[in-house]
């Protein structure tokens, strides 16, 4: 058992790290981010001990991946118990009960009452690719609508979905196309003030659709219900709902693209669920296979069936090895409440967060659900000039005292926190203390 506990034993990086990241450097693309440069050696819960033995709180959770802890005991016991009875079989050459399981449950706890299928894949990209798929096989159109600010993944088609430039798409055109950008529902930069703002992106996006698109053409809609990577933005409060009755006027498919938010992280089973709407397709992964790779799309029965036989799949698609980690750590959901634990830490946060505003008036917002809670950090001076060299300097300043935070935002300007869910709240505070401390620092 990896004691629940910040500790430093060395100087960060220590000496083995060091080491690795010097190594790292002759073999490993540059083009692959370094992260912290931490190595990790063993991890559990929220506690991350690396190559030096140091001991981190992890508020990152791989990019919200080990929701329910790093090496929870039924995701490591249920995958031991697979990969010694059989590790591939491919789905669609021999299939086994594990994909059916879990297409089971992701008809079970996905918002909608109506009949659902699901398809597997292994990331959160092919998993949002696969909806184009399917949305442009049952609409017969080919137009996709996505959001300022968003993030799909890095594959062609998702590269060009997603919004920001630097570092995603530098260099790496052509784009695909027939995907449309429209403004997100940014309440906290929306120009006329936040109370307009959920209406004017609305009827923003319905002008630019008909102007620009034509209704007629458009396939999908496909929205983070908060956004990830692009800032943790939640949309102004109804905009997701106008977006549902558009799609239902226009025959057009609503994809939520719950790949960072989805599985308990806001507290719900799915972001969405919280502005009571019910999208036609949902995406999954990240925190689906508690650690092990797996995505997924679920959603009407209907639509999900209309590509053609065989037009879906994989080789990896649905791996026994990841199906199993995946029912596991939906029990693990199920059974010990991590949605209402997410909710928790999410109040906690808040009022930590609240605190630390009160302190520093860099911090311009708070956002976010449950345990997906976001500072965003601006100039003093009323401007909202995105302060990115802060925000950088202060996510060091906790990696240096053993908490692992990440930034995000199109800006750069934010400090997004995703702990796992069986965080204790000890941790929870003793990573707010170094948040003040780092923030304190960077100000001097
Ligand atoms: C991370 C992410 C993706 C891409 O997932 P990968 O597994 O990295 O391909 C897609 N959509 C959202 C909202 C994400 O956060």
């Amino acid at each position: 058992m990896i004691e629940q506990r910040r500790i430093l034993r060395t100087a960060l990086p220590g000496p083995k790290s060091a080491a690795l990241a010097q190594r790292r450097v002759a073999t490993v693309s540059g083009a692959v981010s370094g992260g912290n440069d931490l190595y990790i050696e063993a991890a559990q819960g929220a506690i991350l001990v690396d190559a030096d033995g140091n001991q981190h709180i992890d508020f990152g959770s791989g990019i919200g991946v080990a929701s329910v802890g790093h090496s929870d005991p039924r995701v490591v016991e249920a995958v031991t118990k697979q990969a010694a009875s059989y590790g591939h079989t491919c789905f669609m050459v021999s299939p086994y009960a594990g994909y059916v399981e879990l297409c089971e449950e992701l008809a079970k706890r996905t918002p909608g009452d109506f009949e659902k299928r699901s398809a597997l894949f292994n990331t959160g990209a092919e998993a949002v690719e696969n909806a184009v798929k399917v949305a442009r096989a049952y609409t017969g159109r080919q137009a996709v609508i996505v959001f300022d600010h968003a993030y799909h993944g890095r594959t062609n088609l998702t590269m060009a979905m997603t919004a920001k430039v630097q570092p995603y798409k530098d260099g790496f055109g052509p784009f695909a196309p027939e995907i449309y950008r429209m403004p997100m529902a940014y309440a906290y930069r929306w120009p006329t003030g936040p109370e307009n703002c959920a209406a004017e992106a609305f009827a923003e996006f319905a002008s630019l659709a008909h102007l620009q698109v034509g209704e007629n053409h458009i396939a999908a809609v496909v929205v983070e219900p908060i956004q990830g990577e692009g800032g943790f933005i939640v949309p102004a409060p109804g905009f997701l709902k106008m977006l549902r009755e558009w799609c239902t006027e226009h025959g057009v498919v609503l994809v939520a693209d719950e790949v960072q938010s989805g599985f308990c992280r806001t507290g719900k089973w799915f972001a969405i669920e919280h502005e009571n709407v019910v999208p036609d397709l949902v995406t999954t992964a990240k925190a689906l296979g508690g650690g092990l790779p797996i995505a997924a799309v679920t959603g009407r029965a209907d639509i999900m069936d209309s590509p053609v036989f065989g037009g879906l799949g994989g080789t990896f698609g649905g791996n026994p090895l990841s199906c199993a980690a995946a029912l596991a750590a939906i029990e693990t959901m199920e059974v010990e409440d991590l949605a209402g634990r997410a909710t928790q830490i999410g109040e906690l946060l808040t009022e930590r967060l609240t605190a630390l505003a009160a302190k520093y008036p860099q911090i311009g917002e708070i956002r976010g659900r449950g345990a997906m809670m976001a500072i965003e950090m601006v100039a003093t001076d009323g401007s909202k000039a995105p302060d990115a060299a802060l925000t950088k300097a202060v996510v060091a300043g906790c990696g240096r005292r053993g908490v692992l935070m990440l930034s995000c935002g199109s800006y750069g300007n934010v400090i997004r926190m995703l702990p796992p869910l069986v965080t204790e709240m000890a941790l929870i505070n003793d990573a707010m203390d170094v948040l003040d401390e780092a923030f304190a620092e960077a100000i001097g």
